[in-house]
């Protein structure tokens, strides 16, 4: 047998896996389509931004695209243009942006559970924390769609717009139809680790007119174009630079997806016979684009806590993130609300794992994770005495000398 590293054994990857890495579309295609904007001096939302938001637009199945400079300016401003009042529900189990978007809008986030299973917003918990609310804003977790249909519910009954986080979501299904065309908006990320990249970018799909000429206006510092601005904007504006990228980048998009799936299939089959390690639950009517492939550690079945295994993960040279954690509720950012009770919450931000998953991840070192996972399982009980309770971790030592 083959010895762990944290025993002392030699790095199953010496040269490091890499958590994740951008699919990047050939650079000549990138220049080739930048040029006509470049030679025009046209530099900033120019024909190329317009170029995205069209084919965003169609590829989403929504009425209206408008391109942001990111995903957080992209909530910021629609959540200003469904103007909520008051409080807005959201999951603590999310990117901190989600939060982040309702507080740079003077309103109060009001964290709700997420389920065990999904790691999505729980509805039946959010029902009961909803008195006063103003809007809900739901996070597709790890690509895999909300549930849409029971969210939507819960808002109808009382009116409220829905806003969904979607960064994590573009090429998602929710009962065959497309992330992108529900609620009142749904905002899409185009950093680095998503799945079409732009460099930096965002972009807000939504079936209304007058909330796409708001974030339109909204990106703009508030003008509509004669200078008088309407209300406080942002410069949130997409350069032409980042809308080339992002045009060859959604060109590879059906590609993309195609591999992440393939490869989540593997890690799922892989996993399927060891005990403790159980990934994210995504229901047969969806299909997620696995922007991450997450795991929740049960210690006692498993034989190491999460910790532990991403240190001796690290250790392998393979990197991880614990997303989501800490949960946003817990962050210092919001140390200023009173602590809400998020009992499941807790228990599962401190118990996942997002393994490495990227469109070019070869399907070998997905095995080679998925027998290291076996091996770290045979021997937790060695690797649980060197490692201790591992809580110093990913963002320690190890996984420094080994990035
Ligand atoms: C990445 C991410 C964001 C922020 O996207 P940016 O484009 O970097 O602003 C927001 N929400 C979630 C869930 C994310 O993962």
């Amino acid at each position: 047998m083959r010895q762990l590293a944290v025993l002392g054994g030699f790095p199953l990857f010496p040269q490091g896996l890499a958590f994740s890495r951008p699919m990047l579309p050939p650079l000549e295609a990138v220049t080739a389509r930048l040029s006509a904007s470049y030679g025009a001096g046209m530099l900033t939302n120019g024909p190329l931004v317009r170029q995205l938001e069209e084919r965003a637009a169609e590829r989403l199945g929504a009425a209206h695209v408008v391109a942001v400079s990111s995903c957080t300016a992209g909530l910021m401003l629609a959540v200003r243009a469904l103007a909520p009042r008051g409080p807005v529900l959201l999951p603590s189990f999310t990117f901190s942006a989600s939060a982040h978007a309702v507080a740079w809008n003077g309103l109060t986030p009001k964290f709700a559970e997420c389920r065990r299973d999904t790691f999505q917003l729980d509805p039946e918990d959010s029902a009961g924390r909803l008195d006063g609310a103003g809007a809900i804003l739901a996070t597709h977790v790890f690509g895999a769609p909300s549930p849409v249909g029971a969210i939507m519910a819960l808002a109808a009954e009382r009116s409220l717009p829905v806003v969904f986080d979607a960064a994590h979501a573009m090429g998602a299904l929710h009962h065959g139809r497309p992330v992108g065309s529900f609620g009142d908006a749904e905002v899409f990320s185009l950093s680095p680790t998503k799945l079409v990249v732009a460099g930096e970018g965002g972009l807000v799909a939504t079936p209304h007119a007058e909330v796409a000429q708001a974030v339109r206006i909204g990106r703009d510092y508030g003008n509509p174009g004669d200078y008088d601005t309407r209300f406080v904007g942002l410069n949130a504006r997409l350069s032409e630079l980042h809308a080339a990228v992002a045009l060859e980048s959604l060109a590879l998009l059906d590609e993309h997806l195609a591999r992440r799936r393939r490869l989540a299939a593997r890690y799922r089959l892989g996993l399927a016979g060891l005990a403790g390690l159980r990934p994210q639950t995504v229901p047969d009517h969806d299909s997620s684009t696995y922007k991450d492939f997450t795991i929740a550690v049960d210690s006692e079945a498993y034989g190491l806590g999460r910790d532990q295994l991403a240190y001796a993960l690290a250790a392998e040279g393979v990197d991880t993130r614990r997303y989501f954690f800490p949960p946003v509720h817990r962050q210092q950012a919001y140390c200023d609300l009173s602590l809400a009770s998020l009992p499941v919450t807790d228990s599962v931000a401190a118990s996942v794992v997002s393994l490495p998953l990227y469109g070019n991840l070869e399907p070998g070192q997905v095995d080679r994770v998925v027998e290291l996972l076996g091996e770290l399982h045979a021997q937790s009980e060695a690797v649980a005495a060197v490692v201790g309770s591992g809580t110093a971790v990913v963002s320690g030592a190890v996984g420094a000398s080994l990035a």
